[in-house]
């Protein structure tokens, strides 16, 4: 997958006010570019970290908000009002502002410099106010933004603005995205259907439908030289099942299989889209159900949703621009069954075939077994199990009037003992606070059963994400009690029809 952070960038915004004087502008200045190196420098960070002039009155406040705006690089500005920055000079930049706002409540020293501090150093430093100051507006105007408090060097400071960053990446990936939908839904589902146009408005992206018969024409004209190539890698990246391998009774299957991804990356680097759909109900002229395809094309970065399900593949490919390049990854996941004997319980997701390889550190078996539906060859497929360790699981329901996103805090955990008999790769995990009461938050939540999984970033990029968009997201933590979460789920029916207005 492409680098997403690559040319992107973040302004960094410093507020003050021209009551100082020429020397005081002067260190505010000199500090605050010295802050916005700090976190440019720090490596957690993925995008570059921009210092802008200083902002002084209300028309350079609203020009620099115009021109990130206008800028494609700028994918969000952080504020920070080092000295006192009267909030109604900000009212038209803010209002201006379509880019995700990050408030860094900082300053320029960490320790207060008790024995020599007089009111030169307190009329320099004095973000604790003016920041408050700024906060007003921002709340007063309903402006979305994230707040990070501490000082810009410290660890925890330079996560929570790395996620942040993340996520604006993200924001500005989807307001761009490409998703090509290969047949609809799958007839009757309820939950895989939704408001395409409102989408598009609330989260950016461009959700069309192909005929399956022009994915199996890009199919049929791969050239056999890539078909070639592809085996190859197969053949060293995988545990190739002996049927499958060079010369193995059912090697033409998986020179199928080859044909398959070839002709499917090329259909989608044409119409240069990021995410798609498939369903077992319209394959058209395609011989298998795309499963091997599918799974290392989202290795690749692509976004996917099985049976037409576009909002879990936008899902699947925001979590992996967020994720890019931290250990983990990102897969389509569908809670399938369950362990349910008493003190043992937990959740068993896989899928008919598409779980993503990313979330493995293993060497993946690749295999052929018959499938029962969809009325094609059998199919070939990457099998595994996920690695141990934190997840999150996130989904997208259409709820009417809105888009409401659930997300469960999860420990990926080795199965109970091993699935032999089992030929798809899948997930083995226990949802936090324990199964019972995630399991019923997320029925209450109306929650789809398809999820991204991710194990790369946790939930607070999600929020971050959430906010940028405007959208509800709930989420099932430690701390979720089933009367607290279906409070909230009625309080939020509310709140999100009354702030959305007329
Ligand atoms: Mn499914």
């Amino acid at each position: 997958m492409r680098d997403p952070f690559e040319g992107r960038v973040i302004w960094f915004l410093t507020g003050t006010q021209d009551l100082y004087g020429e020397e005081t502008l002067r260190q505010v200045e000199d500090q605050s570019s010295k802050i916005a190196r700090n976190l440019d420098a720090a490596d957690k960070i993925p995008v570059r970290i921009e210092w802008k002039p200083i902002l002084k009155e209300k028309e350079g406040i609203r020009t620099a908000m115009l021109a990130a705006n206008a800028d494609p690089s700028c994918v969000g500005v952080i504020t920070w009002m080092h000295t006192f920055s009267p909030a109604k000079m900000w009212i038209a930049g803010l209002d201006a502002l379509d880019k995700p706002l990050l408030h860094l409540h900082t300053q320029a020293n960490v320790a207060l410099p008790w024995d020599t501090i007089d009111m030169d150093f307190m009329n320099l430093n004095q973000a604790a106010h003016g920041d408050r100051e700024f906060g007003y507006m921002c709340t007063r105007l309903g402006i979305r933004r994230k707040v990070v408090v501490g000082h810009a060097t410290h660890p925890e400071v330079q996560a929570k603005i790395a996620t942040w960053a993340r996520a604006a990446v993200a924001r500005e990936e989807m307001r761009h995205m490409r998703l090509a939908r290969f047949g609809d839904n799958m007839r009757y589902v309820g939950v895989t259907e939704g408001d395409k146009t409102e989408a598009e408005l609330q989260f950016g992206p461009s959700v069309n439908t192909w005929g399956v018969n022009d994915l199996a024409d890009a199919v049929a004209a791969v050239p056999d030289d890539v078909v070639a190539a592809l085996l190859a890698e197969y053949d060293e990246l995988y545990d190739v099942a002996p049927e499958l391998r060079d010369g193995g009774e059912r090697r033409e299957s998986l020179v199928y299989g080859a044909r398959l991804e070839a002709g499917m990356r090329s259909f989608l680097e044409a119409g240069n889209f990021t995410a798609f759909t498939t369903t077992f109900e319209d394959l058209g002229a395609l011989r298998q159900l795309p499963g091997l395809a599918v799974q290392r094309l989202m290795a690749d970065g692509y976004g996917f949703g099985a049976e037409g399900d576009w909002k879990t593949s936008i899902l699947v490919r925001a979590a992996k621009v967020m994720g890019y390049g931290l250990p983990g990854g990102a897969s389509l996941m569908e809670d399938y069954t369950y362990e349910m004997t008493p003190g043992k319980e937990k959740i068993l997701g896989a899928h008919m075939l598409e779980v993503c390889p990313s979330l493995t550190t293993s060497r993946p078996r690749l295999e052929i077994h018959p499938l029962g539906i969809g009325g094609r060859e059998d199919p070939v497929r990457l099998v595994f199990d996920t690695d141990p360790g934190p997840a999150l699981v996130v989904a997208m329901a259409d709820m009417r009037d809105r888009f409401r996103l659930t997300a469960n805090v999860v420990e990926v955990i080795p199965p109970d003992q091993p699935m032999p008999k089992l030929p798809v790769a899948r997930a083995v995990w226990l949802p936090e606070p324990n199964f019972q009461t995630s399991a019923e938050c997320w029925i209450l939540a109306g929650a789809a059963h398809h999820t991204v999984m991710t194990t790369a970033v946790t939930r607070e990029a999600f929020e971050d994400l959430a906010e940028m968009a405007g959208s509800e997201l709930v989420v099932i933590d430690s701390e979720t009690s089933v009367p607290g979460f279906r409070r909230e789920l009625r309080w939020n029916e509310a709140y999100h029809r009354l702030a959305r207005g007329l």
